[in-house]
């Protein structure tokens, strides 16, 4: 499946904010960010002064924003937003809970990953199994009552033999549990837009594609 595979930082500078997109290195000093917070390109520095973004491009940066965050391509986004307006439900939250359903999404949001990149590389490779059947599509979507666990020939590896301490003092949503023990995880509902921290402001995304 096709993803971004340019300069992940870039990102972020293009957003003029942090999307902690690369896991511990974001709450380093070494963040491009910290170091140098302007759009890139080589006219970088004389966007960071443009005064004026008219309601279109207020939100189209709300939706790529988004889209960057979760690691989702346009048409697939896209596909999230159609399928939103046809579930019953606010078509904003419905937009966040397809997101947030990704089993790479939920992979990270369980602790087993630094960054959702991350996750989505570990569930690539077959580490993870959903209802024990191994499951190695990023963009699966989970559903409640689903468990997700590290595959049998994955736990002896040092990654995963040396997760379990940080899962412990990982922060779960709500909307999960997590069995450090097993290495494995519980989808007890979908998420509400309480439950989910994700500094975006969906209506700004829906006004976009429905202009
Ligand atoms: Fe973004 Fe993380 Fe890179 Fe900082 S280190 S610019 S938060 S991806």
């Amino acid at each position: 499946m096709a993803r971004y595979i340019g300069p992940v930082c870039r990102l972020c500078r293009r957003e003029g904010e942090k999307l902690y997109l690369k896991g511990e290195r974001c709450f380093t000093p070494k963040c491009a960010i910290e170091k140098r917070n302007q759009p890139p390109g080589q006219h970088g520095a004389s966007r960071t002064f443009r005064k004026k973004v008219s309601d279109y491009g207020v939100q189209l940066r709300e939706k790529q924003k988004a889209r960057r965050i979760y690691g989702v391509l346009e048409r697939q986004f896209r596909r999230y937003y159609a399928d939103a307006t046809r579930r019953s439900g606010v078509t904003g939250a419905v937009l966040l809970q397809y997101l947030e359903s990704r089993l790479d999404n939920v992979v990270y949001r369980l602790g087993f990953a630094s960054s959702r990149k991350q996750a989505r590389q570990l569930v690539d490779h077959g580490h993870f199994t959903v209802n024990g059947r191994k499951v190695t599509v990023p963009s699966y979507l989970v559903k409640p009552g689903d468990k997700i666990a590290v595959a049998e020939g994955s736990r002896k590896s040092a990654y995963f033999a040396e997760l379990d301490k940080g899962l412990k003092s990982a922060r779960t949503p709500g909307w999960l549990t997590v069995d450090p023990r097993q290495l494995s995880g519980n989808v007890m509902s979908l998420p509400t837009r309480e439950q989910i921290d994700t500094p975006v402001k969906e209506q700004l995304i829906i006004e976009f594609y429905s202009r």
